[in-house]
């Protein structure tokens, strides 16, 4: 991460697994940002290294899944909002959405 601050990563090594494993802890509450005496605003960070993730298209499933499919929560509402939240508590549906986000 120290690497990635200092600019001897260039921004392509934003992109590196570590740099996302690191920043995929953090929140993005913003909490750090008064306190770093360099002004480093992490959930940028977290933000830029994100965006930059996407457009290269590394998008996993999970996101590809959620991101695409946002128009169609409306839709399951109603009377067929009990019967997915019933089968999305499925130890089966649980065990196959695991496998499938990695
Ligand atoms: S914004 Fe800063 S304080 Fe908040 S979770 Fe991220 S690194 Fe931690």
């Amino acid at each position: 991460m120290r690497l990635a601050i200092s600019g001897q990563l260039g921004f392509e090594g934003l992109t590196d697994p570590k740099v996302l494993e690191t920043l995929d802890l953090c929140l993005s509450c913003k909490a750090c940002k008064s306190e770093c005496p360099s002004n480093v605003d992490m959930a940028k960070l977290k933000s830029e290294v994100l965006q930059k993730k996407y457009d290269d298209g590394n998008i996993t499933f999970r996101e590809k899944a959620i991101s695409a499919n946002v128009d169609m929560v409306p839709k399951l509402a109603g009377w067929k909002a009990p019967l997915v939240n019933f089968v999305q508590g499925t130890s089966i549906f649980k065990y196959a959405a695991e496998k499938l986000s990695r």
